[in-house]
């Protein structure tokens, strides 16, 4: 047996219990013998998790659901798997649900070709769609759903009182969730979602990668302000809005201006 030592009262993180890293960042919250899981992490790490929940004396049939904070294969590419072991149903935003019945591989992340990255991507059906606003009630603990998009257009985050799951939306570091044209991403629904975890009154934010940390309104604000950059930056590709340099260079062209 394992023991139980949560980050805050109802939350314990699986590889913080683990002690190691095991992947993406996998948040058990329980109330009694009522419990889920916040993402799974890749297929090989699946019995590994299992495995911990047992050693940590919760019993299998507790599990009321398996949440998908988005499609993404490290943080969902094991569900199939955990569900049959489980039995529990799959909760997720609906933009998600037609990437991951179909396990489509690009909009997933499993296939990234041009750096040799072939992943499976198991496909499953989200059983139970969830949206802005919904509460998921697990014992007596409620859970606030914000759909907060920008790394994907499926991106889920979860208020549990002064606690917020907050998905791929930044890190302790200031980094945030890939922006990529192929998975969704936007920058304008990345701010807007950046914004409203600033302006909200949530003390902790538990990432989907890395350590938990207090939610830090400098930290947020500098990430914001880099992101603002992005709209109109070519690093971005179509991500970004505008690129400035083009409209400079079509004055320019009809001036005819020498380099100089
Ligand atoms: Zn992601």
């Amino acid at each position: 047996m394992l023991e139980r030592k949560p980050l805050f009262p109802h939350v314990i993180e699986l590889n913080h219990a683990a002690g190691r890293r095991i992947g993406c960042s996998v948040y058990l919250v329980f109330d009694g013998p009522d419990w889920l899981l916040i993402d799974i992490g890749y297929d090989e790490s699946v019995d590994e998790i299992i495995e911990l929940i047992r050693q940590l004396d919760f019993r299998l049939q507790g599990c009321q659901t398996l949440i998908a904070t988005h499609a993404d294969a490290d943080h969902i590419q094991g569900m199939a798997r955990a569900k049959s072991i489980l039995k529990a149903p799959i909760t997720g935003h609906p933009a998600a649900a037609e990437p991951l019945a179909k396990g489509d591989r690009i909009l997933t992340f499993a296939e990234i070709a041009a750096q040799g990255i072939h992943l499976e991507m198991p496909p499953f059906k989200l059983d139970s769609l969830v949206n802005d606003g919904d509460v998921i009630e697990l014992g007596s603990l409620k859970i606030e759903v914000w759909h907060t998009p920008g790394h994907t257009d499926s991106q889920l985050s979860f208020r549990l009182g002064n606690l917020l799951f907050s998905g791929d939306n930044i890190y302790r570091d200031g980094c945030v969730g890939a922006i990529d044209a192929h998975h969704g991403s936007d920058i304008g629904d990345f701010l807007s979602s950046l914004r409203r975890i600033r302006e909200s009154d949530v003390e902790w934010l538990l990432p989907s990668h890395g350590p938990v940390f207090r939610k830090d309104d400098a930290v947020l604000d500098s990430t914001i302000a880099r992101l603002e950059g992005y709209r109109n930056m070519a690093d971005f590709g179509t991500c970004a809005t505008g690129w400035p340099l083009m409209e400079e260079w079509d004055r320019e062209l009809a001036q005819q201006k020498m380099p100089c």
